[in-house]
């Protein structure tokens, strides 16, 4: 059998894509021949891969072991701080996909996903000739890709610069610069970390008042479980998927606290309108501003998926890691499983329903039993 004819195709070699990957293998498919999974990215890391040169783990970055990762000798427990995020995922995942010989195929670009005739899925690829046939789809292809775009009037105006979270490379960028920042989590955040010793002034603008929480492991932990269930009633509902940070508010970290202290977290209100050389407040007063960061969230990057009608910013429904309305596709790391941790979990849960879709058991799979 061809790589091409294998049963299940994996887009995407991230947390997801891997985790599912490595509970696929356990269960004695084997990779290449009954599983492929294509990435097109150059390396290993999913999104990481292409994340700024000065991101760092530890502090607000944290990332949960893949399944079976100690057995590599690795724990993000203590991977190091210093060298970019962005080298050390990369190297960590590298490792992992060796270890148990996943076999990833890439740089691939996965374009379009089709249903044939005989019910099995067509797949092309950005190399024309070189599409796919499985009979499972496992979209595990994150956001990266496809971050929101801002609905404010007169965008198209400004003639200083514009740029989405995908788009920092480095705060130097941004030197001397009066820079808006826009967006309530991470990223936002942490732009404006980066930005406060370089640009000569930092506005940050969000929608909503940001709840900073202090950094309390319990209520993170109640907050994240609230989260989730949001997120998984959203996608059993078919409906566009909550803010992640509107839940859970941000954890007030050392280094947070020291922004604030310097006057750099005074949030402002979302701006009417933006104008040439600057934005205009609700209440009409002018800011200056050389530049704008749009650091507003991430849709799901489902684009190679509209032919089969599934459209991230519509909504897609989703249960337990499958999607409802197209039998044989199953959406890994999306919604209720987008955090490290859920990811790891709903793995293991998608590989036993593609077993079960690929045997015709039944179908759709019974619901999880809710927790006591
Ligand atoms: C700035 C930032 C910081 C973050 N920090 C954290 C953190 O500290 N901890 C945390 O848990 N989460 C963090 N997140 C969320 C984080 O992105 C996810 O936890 C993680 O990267 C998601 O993994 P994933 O496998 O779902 O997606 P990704 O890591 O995005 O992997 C998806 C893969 O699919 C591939 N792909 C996509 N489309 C196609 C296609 N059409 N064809 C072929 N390949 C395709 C991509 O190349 C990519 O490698 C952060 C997000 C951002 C934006």
């Amino acid at each position: 059998m061809t790589d091409a004819a294998a049963p299940i195709l994996v887009i995407g070699a991230g947390q997801a894509g891997l985790s599912v990957g490595y509970h696929l293998v356990r269960r004695g498919l084997r990779p290449g021949t009954d599983v492929v999974i294509v990435d097109r990215g150059p390396g290993p890391g999913g999104a990481w891969q292409h994340r700024w040169e000065s991101l760092r783990l530890g502090d607000a970055h944290r990332i949960a072991d893949l399944p079976g990762m100690e057995a590599t000798g690795l724990t993000f427990a203590s991977a190091p701080t210093e060298p970019p995020a962005s080298e050390v995922v990369r190297d960590y995942y590298g490792t992992y996909e060796s270890h148990y010989g996943l076999r990833v195929r890439r740089p691939v670009e996965v374009t379009a996903v089709r249903r044939s005739a005989d019910g099995a899925f067509d797949v092309q690829t950005a190399d024309a000739g070189a599409g796919f046939s499985p009979r499972v789809v496992i979209a595990a292809v994150g956001t990266w890709g496809s971050p929101r775009l801002p609905d404010v009037p007169g965008r198209e105006d400004f003639r200083g610069r514009q740029i989405v979270t995908p788009e920092f490379t480095s705060p130097a960028d941004f030197a001397g610069l009066s820079v808006a920042v826009v967006g309530g989590g991470a990223s936002a955040l942490g732009f404006i970390r980066e930005l406060a010793d370089t640009a000569r002034s930092v506005h940050w603008h969000t929608r909503r008042p940001v709840r900073f929480n202090a950094r309390d492991t319990d209520l993170r932990e109640e907050l994240g479980r609230e989260s989730v269930r949001l997120q998984d009633a959203a996608a059993r509902a078919g409906r566009e998927l909550p803010s992640i940070v509107s839940t859970t508010g941000m954890p007030l970290t050392p280094r947070l606290r020291r922004l604030r202290d310097r006057g750099l977290l005074d949030r402002r209100p979302m701006f009417a309108r933006v104008v040439s050389d600057g934005v205009v407040l609700a209440d009409g007063t002018f800011e200056p501003l050389d530049a704008i960061i749009w650091a507003i969230g991430f849709h799901a990057d489902l684009g190679p998926l509209a032919p089969l009608g599934v459209d991230a910013r519509r909504g897609v429904t989703v249960a337990d890691g499958h999607a409802v309305d197209v039998p044989g596709l199953f959406l890994a790391g999306y919604g209720p499983q987008a955090s490290t941790i859920s990811a790891n979990r709903g793995a293991r849960r998608i590989a036993r329903d593609v077993e079960r879709y690929l045997d015709d058991a039944e179908w759709p799979p019974p619901r999880r039993r809710a927790r006591a």
